[in-house]
């Protein structure tokens, strides 16, 4: 509820911030509008929050379908706010009727078929049409998306006749939680559609479109490239922001995370051969969809709304993080619309719920708890979720998934594994017994309160070579008119990609690492006595405040 613009910019994953946003920063109305639509968000905060708990536990199907699809609804109204690209039209939206054979009349179908005349006599026949029509479904979406994003023509566009992509999704998601929710129906669905609807729904790839993997691509190529600068972030951001108008899956998600959360549900001891290995090709297609960094931002907070019954039940959340999935709900809690229901489901959740994580498993989580306290504060590190995540991960994997996640990727990480790990370390006797979760609680409550200064020389003595001369103006002397730091900059002016020069790279880590912090406050460093004095009549009120809120504590 705090940050009702950062749930803008996370709930559709073709929300991050545009260029013309960023242009259009320095403009007053901007922000009026900006103040008006943080307004209008925050009244519908509580709804979307009221909705995300909504079980659909009682009642008829019909009713429980509309409880659990509240959520859906309520997260376009938010989203509607600042202008969804789901209430976006199809191809030819002004035609009276539905074209034949086009995705209205398809979607239309499937609901018909499945929730309307299901019981009815020659139901077979009917329900052995699904397979066909849902992948003529997602043909579609994917001809829409294609010319969308690519102004790539195709002949079917004469089909895309849908009013609000939206309306799509929401259909394909009832007709998936009614399967849900009735288990006999789901078993019916199943063996009319036979191995071509189990392929559809279990096997096959998510259809992401050319412009999101190409997307992908280059952003893993930024991400392995040790010298990789700024300027490549932000260019591979550029082409995730064009490829991100791409919704074809995430119109999808909600339909099949509502299945893949059927068939886990639906297992049992007695279940058939059957409905187990639906079972585990849905827990692998989940944790697959819901850890992948990339796949992730695609899918959106549709696969968080399907996920919802998963985070609900302690049991199934346990088997659901031992193949795999702890990432996802640290991810959700981070950074989805369910964030309250994945705090109460991480207050819960049992220590055996850590077993069996792979490393790549375990970076993200790392990954998600920096993204955490730079989202909201440092502070959270001395929160009990934080702490036993921490010292569950200790327990479990040692200190090496610490170190490793100590080793940040971005400047702006935290230091807080570092932190960890460098302290773990070297814990006072007695050396033989192994740290406690009180340990790990201190630490970390001595974290939350280390000064500003010392929080920055961890971060420096972390940073890349790279990332040092990307961030000269945040790390360092503070002095204005630093002479060492103008011979810095100078050098890195100077500096030629792929060139590495040693004695260069010492200064560059000593001016960081050598920084003395000013003993009155410990908020700001500098490299010499003389930066100190040229400071101090800029540095002075602040220092004062700082002391006199020292003494009082
Ligand atoms: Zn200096
Ligand atoms: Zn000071």
């Amino acid at each position: 509820m705090s940050q009702p613009l950062s749930i803008f910019f996370t709930i559709m994953p073709s929300m991050s911030m545009p260029a013309e946003l960023l242009a259009s920063l320095k403009d007053d109305n901007f922000w009026r509008s900006l103040e008006a639509i943080t307004k209008k968000a925050e009244k519908v905060m509580p709804q979307v929050t009221v909705a995300s708990h909504k079980r659909g536990d009682s009642g008829t199907l019909d009713q429980r379908i509309e409880d659990r699809s509240e959520f859906a609804r309520m997260g376009v109204k938010l989203a509607t706010i600042t202008g969804s690209p789901l209430l976006d039209p199809g191809c030819v939206p002004n035609r009276q009727l539905p074209v034949p054979n086009g995705m209205t009349h398809c979607v239309n179908l499937v609901n018909k078929i499945v929730r309307k005349d299901y019981g009815r006599p020659g139901q077979r026949v009917e329900l052995a049409k699904l397979p066909y029509l849902l992948k003529r479904i997602r043909h579609l979406l994917r001809v829409f998306y294609d010319f969308k994003v690519g102004q790539r023509v195709h002949p079917d566009m004469v089909f895309c006749d849908w009013e609000k992509t939206f309306d799509v999704g929401l259909t394909l998601h009832q007709v998936g939680l009614c399967l849900q929710l009735d288990p006999p129906r789901l078993r019916a669905v199943m063996e009319a559609g036979g191995r071509e609807l189990e392929v559809f729904l279990l096997d096959d790839d998510l259809d992401v479109g050319d412009f999101r993997k190409t997307a992908m691509i280059v952003e893993q190529r930024v991400a392995a490239d040790v010298e990789s600068e700024d300027s490549d972030r932000v260019a591979a951001g550029e082409i995730e922001q064009a490829a991100g108008k791409d919704l074809a899956a995430h119109v999808m998600a909600w339909f099949y995370g509502d299945m893949s959360v059927a068939f886990i549900l639906n297992e049992r001891a007695e279940s058939t051969p059957d409905e187990k290995r639906w079972a585990q090709k849905a827990v692998k297609r989940l944790v697959q969809w819901s850890t992948s960094a990339t796949l992730r931002g695609t899918l959106g907070d549709s696969l968080t709304d399907a996920m919802r019954p998963i985070y609900w039940s302690t049991p199934v959340l346990t088997k659901f993080c031992q193949a795999g999935g702890l990432a996802a709900l640290f991810g959700d809690w981070v950074n989805s619309s369910c964030r309250d229901l994945c705090e109460e489901a991480l207050k819960e959740l049992p220590d055996v719920a850590w077993r069996n994580q792979t490393s790549a498993s375990l970076a993200a989580i790392t990954r998600e708890l920096q993204a955490k306290l730079n989202q909201e504060s440092v502070e959270i590190a001395d929160t009990p979720i934080f702490i036993d995540a921490c010292f569950s991960m200790y327990t479990h994997y040692g200190l090496a998934p610490l170190q490793k996640a100590g080793r940040r990727e971005s400047p702006q990480d935290p230091v807080v594994f570092y932190y960890l790990a460098h302290h773990l370390k070297r814990l006072p006797p007695p050396a033989n017994t192994a740290p406690q979760r009180a340990d790990f609680a201190h630490l970390l409550a001595d974290y939350t309160a280390m000064p500003r200064s010392m929080q920055k020389r961890y971060g420096w003595a972390n940073l890349t070579v790279s990332g040092r001369w990307d961030c000269l103006d945040s790390y360092g002397c503070e002095a204005e008119g630093c002479p060492e730091k103008a011979t810095l900059e100078q050098l890195r002016a100077r500096r030629v990609r792929g060139v590495r020069e040693p004695a260069v790279e010492r200064r560059l880590e000593e001016w960081g690492s050598k920084a003395m912090a000013c003993k009155a406050c410990g908020r700001v460093a500098y490299c010499s006595a003389a930066c100190q004095r040229v400071h101090w009549p800029t540095h002075k009120p602040e220092c004062l405040k700082h002391r006199n809120a020292k003494r009082r504590l």
